[in-house]
């Protein structure tokens, strides 16, 4: 599959670290243009680096803290892309935060609502603001990363729980209304327990090394964007059946 994206212009969101950063890599090392979204540049820029090291298509460094953007600021990227490209073939929601965990009852609500923010919030209006462009491919993805807390409520856990249920949601809304109406196949995946900054600050007791590297789970990341996943829609996915899904198919093809 190492040309299976070539020609494709992908967006990752949180491009600059953990699984986001892998994606926006793989995806570049499979042909295709990648637009690096997140909030610190100058993790944005070493992403750009790696990938002109590798004599890779020159990616896009859009620096966007999707915290405080506004609704005029996802619109003007949305206007700004397709006047400059004839489509968006990808789009990855990747960037999240974890935030603060604790009891409901004393959830700060100033915390709660950074969180839906990030999580929630931005993503819909990314979106929004991008289907346009995505119409405009034959054959578009958008990718919603959720949790296992995401598909089963958990103690503790609170926004970001509640923001990952929030995600499914949207994912299963937008995918039944574009399930007939548009070429954009829509799905959630949950990339499970993965060694990350994110990672660390829940399970600060943990040893990363026990824990898959966000390397590790990139040809789940490369099949859902690629043509071979069109049949998915409206799905939530886990990462371990797809990589074994994936191996399947591969040792079925030698
Ligand atoms: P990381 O914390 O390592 O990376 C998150 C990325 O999101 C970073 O690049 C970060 O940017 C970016 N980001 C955070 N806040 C903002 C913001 N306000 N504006 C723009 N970008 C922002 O997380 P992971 O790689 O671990 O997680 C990736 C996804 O996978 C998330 O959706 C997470 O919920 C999900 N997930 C992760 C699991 C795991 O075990 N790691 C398990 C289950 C789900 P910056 O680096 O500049 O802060």
């Amino acid at each position: 599959m190492t040309d299976s994206l070539t020609g494709k212009l992908i967006m990752v969101t949180g491009a600059g670290d953990g699984i986001g950063k892998a994606a926006a890599m793989a995806y570049a090392r499979h042909g295709a243009t990648v637009i690096l979204l997140g909030r610190t540049q100058s993790k944005l820029e070493a992403v750009y680096d790696a990938i002109m090291a590798e004599g890779l298509s020159e990616p896009i460094i859009h620096p966007m803290d999707l915290a405080s953007a506004g609704t005029e600021d996802y619109d003007l990227l949305g206007k700004t892309l397709q006047e400059q490209f004839p489509a968006l073939d990808g789009l990855l929601h990747n960037a999240s935060v974890l935030g603060d965990l604790g009891p409901i009852q004393y959830f700060a609500p100033e915390s709660w609502m950074k969180i839906m923010q990030v999580n929630v919030n931005a993503m819909f209006l990314l979106t929004r603001a991008l289907l346009p462009a995505l119409a405009q491919s034959g054959d578009a993805r958008i990718l919603m990363t959720s949790s296992s807390v995401g598909r089963q409520g958990r103690a503790y856990w609170g926004a970001y729980s509640v923001s990952k249920f929030a995600t499914e949601g949207l994912m299963q809304v937008l995918a039944d209304e574009l399930r007939n109406t548009s070429s954009i196949r829509v799905n959630s995946i949950n990339p499970g327990a993965t060694r990350t900054e994110m990672r660390r600050s829940a399970f600060p007791a943990e040893d990363p090394a026990s824990l898959p590297t966000a390397d590790s789970l990139m040809p789940a990341y490369l099949y859902l964007m690629a043509p071979q996943s069109r049949h998915l829609h409206g799905e939530a996915l886990d990462i371990r059946e797809l990589l074994a899904r994936v191996q399947n198919d591969k040792a079925s093809a030698n």
